[in-house]
């Protein structure tokens, strides 16, 4: 495994894009970061620019509105990049499936590695697919 990819395993920096979510799946994000969940003990942190991110995280079913700018975000971040689909609206748009100002689920427009069901998931289940995710691009 070259360098490149034994670190961005041991310390994966993620990026957090809401597509339109209720915060329900972001407040979740928020806690599995806490002491309490730990998610930095995996070496994550979250970054405030795609540019400095190994993993995007995405919650929300991607409205129309948000397209274009997830699409720009996603390029940002350098390869080899990992996508986690995170909650039932980031999945299948949940709740607002049908509507019109909805362009999801997010893997119509992203290619995704791990997905995290729940509405909203449980700090645990997010943790557990950041790890899917790496060990599926990184591994
Ligand atoms: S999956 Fe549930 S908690 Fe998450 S953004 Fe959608 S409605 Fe909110």
């Amino acid at each position: 495994m070259s360098i490149t990819r034994q670190s961005r395993l041991k310390s994966p920096w993620l990026f957090h894009l809401n597509t339109g979510s209720c915060n329900g799946c972001d407040i979740e994000i928020v806690a599995a970061l806490t002491p309490m969940y730990d998610l930095e003990q995996l070496g994550c942190v979250l970054v405030g620019s795609p540019r400095h991110a190994d993993v995007l995280l995405v919650t929300g079913p991607m409205t129309r509105q948000m397209v274009r700018r997830a699409i720009t975000i996603y390029e940002q971040i350098p390869q080899p990049k990992a996508v986690v689909a995170i909650g039932a609206c980031a999945l299948s748009t949940g709740p607002f499936f049908g509507s019109d100002m909805v362009e999801g689920p997010v893997d119509r427009l992203l290619p995704v590695d791990a997905y995290v069901p729940g509405c909203p998931p449980k700090p645990e289940a997010i943790i557990d697919g950041v790890l899917k995710a790496l060990k599926k691009k990184y591994g």
